[in-house]
């Protein structure tokens, strides 16, 4: 993404073409960003070639995972929809591991039918279920267990999912149970202990403990555990003040824990892989003037992103067309809802914007569109994937009609 004579552009498409094509506001999406952030995934890992399960959750664009799905990437899904939308993608179900602490029975019956990789279960409750349906239909079902390594992962406390206080994972005690009933059903196969400890993590010294807690738990069961599941949560700099996660430690630490346990790796990134690669473009509406400071009124607004309103998230803002015309007050840039939420960013200084005006909300290609929704009954936002100098369609704009 950069400016070519003034004009923001990604890969060889221009924005302000595309949106007069296409209508505003819209999310796009950089293949070959996509491309380079698996590559260097896979580069940081290489020497044990962990399996990479992208985490559906974090987008659900079925032509995405398509994409994310030629590089040889599995599946990390979180219900019954994602686990439909990753196969219908084509991931291979021997590449599919299923997350989450309500997993349903309907969801469970599925999921063993379609014999995946794991069920990564999150309680004894869940795994006397997967028990007593393998049983009923006379099956062998693979599974994980999830487990609370009680690390703190430092980053949004609205993210974090790996402290003995969140709903994730089972403790020791509960982990040693679950070793044992598995030990004495027919029906289940323990095979993996999975950790996913939060999410935007940039420091790597959370990952060294929650190995050391995983190594610790390991030494204290006999169960021999062919695949180690250590989830995903790698964060990605949304301002240049964030730091970057340093994978070379973190690949240490996990080389380390191999070579006294030999297992397999794998890893649910999500934000990591999609996170930079995608744009929400809008237009301005209105440009009120309340004295303080001018309100953006955009045509974009939190049922199309969310991240703001829900975790107080910051996102890059920058004009489609840029200009050294300096505004000489503070900009809040708003969407039109009735929520006072409903804002992205407030900006003390930033290039004169008039209405009509188009701006590009950055790194939004994970967790955007996937928490998008009806709110007010706003029609969903078009979706496009560029490749160069083309432009794909991957979800067209939903029309008022679908939802009146
Ligand atoms: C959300 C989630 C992930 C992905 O997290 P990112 O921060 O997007 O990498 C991986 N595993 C589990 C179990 C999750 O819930």
């Amino acid at each position: 993404m950069k400016y070519i004579n003034n004009r923001l552009t990604v890969e060889k498409a221009n924005f302000q073409r595309i949106a007069k094509r296409f209508g505003t506001p819209f999310y796009c999406y950089s293949y070959s960003k996509l491309k380079e952030n698996i590559n260097k995934f896979k580069e940081n890992f290489k020497s044990f070639s962990p399996l990479i399960c992208f985490a559906v959750k974090s987008n659900t664009n079925v032509n995405l995972i398509k994409e994310i799905k030629k590089f040889g990437l599995g599946a990390d899904v979180v219900s019954l929809g994602e686990l439909m939308i990753a196969l219908k993608a084509g991931i291979k179900p021997n590449k599919i591991v299923f997350s989450g602490v309500g997993k349903t029975s309907s969801e469970l019956n599925f999921a063993i039918n379609k014999k995946i990789l794991l069920i990564n279960a999150e309680s004894l409750s869940e795994i006397i279920e997967i028990n007593r349906i393998a049983k009923l239909r006379n099956k062998k079902v693979k599974v994980g267990v999830r487990f609370n390594p009680n690390t703190d992962a430092k980053t949004l406390n609205q993210i974090s999912t790996g402290k003995k206080e969140n709903k994730f994972g089972v403790n020791k005690n509960t982990f040693h149970k679950i070793v044992d009933f598995c030990k004495n059903s027919k029906n289940i196969d323990l095979k993996c202990l999975s950790v996913h400890i939060g999410s935007q993590i940039l420091d790597h010294k959370p990952y060294g403990k929650m190995l050391k807690a995983v190594n610790h738990i390991l030494d204290k069961s006999d169960h021999k555990f062919e695949f180690i599941d250590l989830g995903g949560g790698m964060g990605i700099n949304y301002s240049n003040k964030d730091k970057v996660l340093n994978y070379k430690r973190y690949n240490a630490v996990i080389k380390n824990f191999l070579k006294k346990h030999k297992v397999k790796i794998i890893f649910e990134p999500g934000r990591s892989i999609i996170g930079n690669t995608g744009m929400l473009i809008s237009k301005v509406i209105y440009i009120k003037d309340s004295g303080r400071k001018k309100f953006i009124i955009l045509d974009a607004a939190m049922n199309d992103l969310m991240r703001p309103a829900l975790y107080g998230a910051y996102h890059r803002t920058l004009p489609v067309i840029k200009s050294n015309k300096i505004s000489n007050k503070t900009y809040e840039f708003v969407g039109p809802i009735c929520e006072s939420t409903d804002k992205f960013t407030t900006v003390k200084k930033f290039q004169k914007l008039e209405e009509k005006d188009l701006i590009a909300i950055c790194d939004v290609g994970a967790y955007g569109m996937s928490l998008s929704s009806n709110y007010n009954l706003r029609p969903k936002p078009i979706e496009l994937l560029i490749k160069g100098s083309k432009i794909n369609v991957i979800r067209r704009r939903q029309k008022h009609a679908e939802i009146v």
